[in-house]
């Protein structure tokens, strides 16, 4: 081949010829042994490496030692992180791992054992939703929404829950002209199992509703903004079922089964702190206290009798959305 280096030997740039040999090199380390690269001067016979055989010695050595621990390669990281739409600064704050990490590592750097592990552990969508959940306020509004926007597009169980607990509608006759909002609305179930002590699940439910609707009555505005549905035992929140569920796994309520199908529920951990934090109004609260006093002692069939007598009861069909429109009696 027909080249030109600067020979430091001769001090001047001279013809040389390109031969390859096998290297060993020590890297983190270990033995590396890569195929080399290098120039000879065809003059005086001194060996040289160019910048550029240099840097190929130097990726083909972290290749091999990248390949020998399985470690995670640069064009898997971007992929990894650009399946989330999430720029490099943030990826690495989000992995805990940093604001440069993930760039020198797409710049060829070779990431320890415990990092390549974690950043392939992020590949898993709903692992890294909940690095993302943990981490999300470290990092700025443009960022966190264009990645909560990807994440959007995985459907995992626990997506596909908050999917659908947190679109419902926009505020209307449904939700008490207020937004609905999952975590208001668990809150609102936390603090209602505080104020009755172990309560049936359905008498709970219908608690709330009794809360909302009377609230509505007074206000024209909902404490919760959730739309209930009405169900044959009684007018229950949408989508019951995920939101005890989630209200329990945020520490809010705690559920006992029985073996009668029956199940109780109690405040939880989180719920306590409630009384404390600034949730509700005072309206809001006099309205929850004033329903559970009336109700709390009441048994099944009595407070089932009357929802069943309330207008938005009777004049909603079966598993439909109940109006709160119809919690003004005619
Ligand atoms: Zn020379």
């Amino acid at each position: 081949m027909n080249r030109k280096a600067l020979c430091p030997q001769c001090g001047k740039v001279q013809p040389v010829e390109v031969v390859a040999r096998e290297e060993t090199y020590t890297f983190r380390g270990e033995s590396v042994t890569v195929p080399h690269e290098l120039s000879v001067c065809t003059v005086c016979g001194e060996e040289l490496s160019t910048a550029v055989q240099a840097q190929q010695s130097l990726t083909d050595i972290r290749e091999s030692y990248r390949k020998k621990h399985d470690l995670v390669t640069p064009s898997e990281i971007r992929s990894i992180r650009e399946s989330y739409g999430a720029g490099q600064k943030p990826f690495g704050i989000i992995l805990g791992l940093g604001e440069s990490t993930i760039n020198t590592y797409e710049q060829g750097e070779v990431p320890t054992a415990a990092n390549s592990v974690l950043i392939r552990a992020a590949g898993d969508p709903a692992t890294f939703k909940k690095m993302f959940l943990q981490r999300q306020h470290l990092i700025g509004p443009t960022q966190r929404k264009k990645i909560e926007n990807h994440l959007e597009a995985y459907p995992s169980p626990y997506m596909l829950e908050e999917k659908m607990l947190s679109v419902h509608e926009n505020p209307g006759e449904y939700t008490g002209f207020r937004k609905p909002d999952v975590q208001r609305m668990e809150e609102f179930l936390g603090y209602i199992s505080v104020q009755t002590g172990k309560v049936y699940k359905t008498k709970l439910l219908k608690i709330a509703f009794l809360v909302d609707y009377e609230h509505f009555q007074r206000y024209t505005v909902s404490v919760s903004g959730w739309p209930y549905a009405r169900l044959p035992y009684g007018p229950v929140p949408q989508e019951y079922k995920m939101l005890l569920e989630r209200a329990e796994r945020n520490g809010f309520i705690e559920t006992r089964d029985y073996d009668d199908g029956t199940s109780t529920i109690e405040a939880g951990v989180c719920a306590q702190k409630l009384l404390k934090k600034n949730s509700f109004s005072d309206d809001e609260i006099e309205t929850i206290k004033k329903v559970i006093n009336r109700w709390n002692k009441a048994t099944a069939q009595e407070l089932s009798d009357y929802t069943h007598s309330l207008r938005g009861w009777k004049e909603t069909e079966h598993a439909r959305k109940i109006s709160y429109s119809l919690a003004f009696e005619e």
